[in-house]
């Protein structure tokens, strides 16, 4: 098709967009009468919970009370590749303490159920690295496809990225099989062999240069590309992100949601799915009484605490009524969720 860049997808993202007409969705009214029957979600498994994840989910499952037939994936990103975590990482998959990250997401799911009167057996909750294991997944699947399609990674890179670099190498990083850890930089597709390489940077290693066609392996994706997950659910989808992905990018001025948009859009053209990218709801912005993002980052967040049976009721009943005031229009914009010492501001 030939030259696919970032501005050249826009038009057609518009398009698509306006087809159907739809929808990056900020006010939570605007989303009754749409009837979306498939909620998506992500979640990374940085630690224990935090307040973005359980708005978002709070999100998701408000939703469930518009539509009765509607229900919620939840994927716990623990393939997610992001090479602000150094040159050489462990990926969250091979990570002590992941594996507790559902438990967490469940216990939320079960008190939200309570404190909004939806069923828990609504939301479905699973782990990204689980749907790839199994060599046969449709997901699976598409990711290979889509990283040895040349105009697919063109795309999909001038999508997520000012300075997209070499088209080679796929929006994919290998794990090495012998230490378990991620290079961040992305692998590098030989198409002569139908091989992926990568070089193991941990020095700890013996393994140097290895290679794998990836049927069995696991791999991290890149962060704004794994939401292509949602085009194999049905139609008519909804994907619920956090305030920060109606953020631009980096230096750019394309908000974060709009290049993953841009991502499935390509994904979409480049591959023949007969699918539809989803449409997007962006939740309010948390921020501290100062009016700054809270993130990890600026080390004015607070998580929800270590101890999750005592502290995750209560940080709910705080979420579940942000979110009450944010629905009827009474909360604007930012919400003021948790203060720097820690605690929940008043509202
Ligand atoms: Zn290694």
């Amino acid at each position: 098709m030939g030259d696919v860049t970032f501005s050249s997808i826009k038009p057609a993202l518009a398009a698509t967009m306006k087809g159907r007409g739809v929808k990056q969705v900020r006010e939570f009214k605007s989303l009754e009468g749409h009837g979306f029957d498939n909620i998506s979600m992500g979640a990374r498994p940085s630690g224990t919970l935090h307040m973005g994840n359980l708005f978002v989910l709070a999100s998701c499952m408000h939703y469930l009370r518009i539509n009765s037939n509607a229900r919620v994936h939840v994927d716990i990103m623990d393939l997610d590749f992001d090479n602000q975590r150094g040159l050489v990482f462990t990926p969250f998959v091979n990570l002590p303490g992941t594996r507790d990250f559902i438990g967490q997401l469940n216990a939320a799911v079960e008190i939200l159920s309570g404190e909004l009167k939806v069923a828990s057996d609504r939301v479905k909750i699973r782990y990204f690295s689980d749907r790839l294991k199994q060599g046969d997944s449709e997901l699976r699947k598409m990711l290979l496809r889509l990283a040895k399609n040349k105009e697919s990674v063109k795309a999909v890179k001038y999508s997520i990225s000012d300075r997209p670099g070499r088209y080679d190498t796929p929006p994919i990083s290998m794990i090495c099989e012998s230490c378990g850890q991620s290079s961040s930089n992305f692998a590098h597709y030989r198409s002569t062999r139908s091989l992926f390489t990568a070089d193991c940077g941990n020095v700890t290693c013996t393994v140097g240069e290895y290679a794998s066609d990836l049927s069995s392996a696991l791999f991290n994706v890149h962060y704004l590309v794994d939401p292509i997950r949602d085009l194999l659910l049905a139609p008519n989808t909804l994907h619920v992100y956090g305030g920060d992905y109606g953020l631009p990018h980096g230096q750019s001025d394309t908000l974060r949601f709009m290049r993953v948009a841009a991502v499935m859009e390509a994904t979409r053209l480049n591959l023949g799915l007969e699918t539809e990218t989803p449409s997007f709801f962006i939740t309010p912005l948390i921020t501290d009484q100062h009016g700054k993002k809270i993130s990890k980052s600026e080390r004015n967040g607070g998580q929800v605490a270590g101890d999750i049976a005592t502290h995750l009721k209560e940080e709910i009943a705080h979420v579940v009524k942000l979110m009450g005031l944010y629905i009827d229009g009474t909360l604007k914009g930012l919400s003021l969720m948790r203060s720097t010492d820690g605690e929940p501001c008043d509202v």
